[in-house]
């Protein structure tokens, strides 16, 4: 970040130890009252060091604000120093709120934290990092949501035992990437230890839940970054594939297939979320086509999908024990984005 001084000042908004009155009586009124990215100070006991949180990197991700309305409305005094950045308050605020990841015109900003930093949203993540660098914190957690709904998680580039006590404060699992995107954790991981926590899906109770209990975990602990005092055991998933389905190819979610569909997923294959599936247990159907429609991609190549899954008398199975996760139900994202990703059982990459 050692570059990134010469932000433009006027492109967030700054709040210090906000009062309740300041933050209105719900989140919903408090970012009515939001008219930029914001950051948020709020002063520690131990006043020589600053733990940061970003959320809301995208606007319908809403968790962490959440959490952040409460945490703030109970008017904690936390454990050092507090800094907290509110992303993507632009498209949250487009009615109905919280339900444009981004402007519709606009770029998603967690993708934007990389030179050149030439749009609107590139600004937006050169002063938050401009904030970070300021700062100078400790450790940098980014809160999101899933899109659908499933179990917490978190994302690292760097797997060592403080990314992982930090993961512990939300989540018993940490995939870890090469995979370079442009997001907040990568940008800022050259001077600081940063988490990027999945609380759950945007719309789950239990995911807002984690979000405020995480919250409290970070900033009332004297240490956030010794294994030692880890809330569980992380569980490492290194560089899971993703499992994608052709542009063209048909998906059904259906106790049966019903023939009409390149694929067939049970309408219940979100449990599988995380669990290990083993060779012998279907994961669902193809159709004439059979595994041609799905591609298997790793963080730079594609791979041999035969490795991942196979096909007996019409029926997906496992190639090998494997882990797989963000598993949707949405044909929407199941077609734009992936179907899955996957790991071996025992956590390492597939390929
Ligand atoms: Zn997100």
């Amino acid at each position: 970040m050692g570059t990134v001084t010469m932000s433009n000042p006027n492109v967030l908004d700054h709040l210090n130890n906000p009062s309740p009155r300041t933050l209105g009586r719900s989140p919903l009124e408090w970012l009515e009252r939001l008219q930029k990215p914001t950051v948020v100070h709020v002063a520690g006991c131990d006043r020589s060091r600053t733990r940061a949180m970003a959320t809301l990197l995208h606007g319908n991700e809403p968790s962490g604000l959440f959490a952040l309305h409460r945490w703030l409305q109970e008017q904690h005094t936390p454990e050092v120093n507090m800094l907290f950045l509110l992303g993507g308050v632009y498209p949250a605020k487009i009615p109905p709120a919280f339900s444009f990841r981004q402007l519709p015109e606009g770029l998603d900003l967690n993708r934007c934290f990389k030179e050149p930093f030439q749009s609107e949203e590139g600004a937006i993540a050169e002063a938050m990092l401009a904030e970070l660098h300021k700062a100078q914190p400790e450790c940098l957690l980014d809160v999101h949501n899933t899109s659908g709904t499933g179990p917490a998680f978190a994302v690292t580039i760097t797997n060592d035992a403080e990314h992982q006590a930090l993961t512990s404060l939300y989540t018993d699992r940490l995939i870890t990437t090469d995979l370079r995107l442009g997001a907040l954790m990568e940008y800022s991981e050259q001077e600081v230890p940063t988490v990027t926590i999945e609380c759950g899906g945007a719309q789950d109770d239990q995911a807002h839940h984690l979000a405020y209990e995480g919250l409290v975990r970070y900033t009332s602990r004297a240490d956030v970054l010794s294994l030692e005092k880890a809330e569980w055991d992380v569980a490492v998933l290194r560089n899971p594939i993703r499992v994608e389905l052709a542009p063209e190819a048909t998906i059904e979610y259906r106790l049966e297939p019903s023939g009409q569909a390149d694929l067939t997923f049970p309408p219940d294959i979100e449990h599988r979320n995380f669990g290990i599936v083993s060779p012998d247990e279907p994961l669902g159907w193809v159709g004439k086509k059979g595994l041609s429609i799905l591609t298997a991609i790793s963080h730079n190549r594609t791979g041999n999908l035969e490795q991942v899954l196979r096909v007996r008398g019409g029926q997906i199975y496992p190639a090998q024990a494997i882990k797989a996760f963000m598993i949707t139900t949405n044909p929407v994202i199941a077609k734009s984005d992936c179907l899955f990703y996957a790991v071996k059982a025992t956590g390492e990459p597939i390929f």
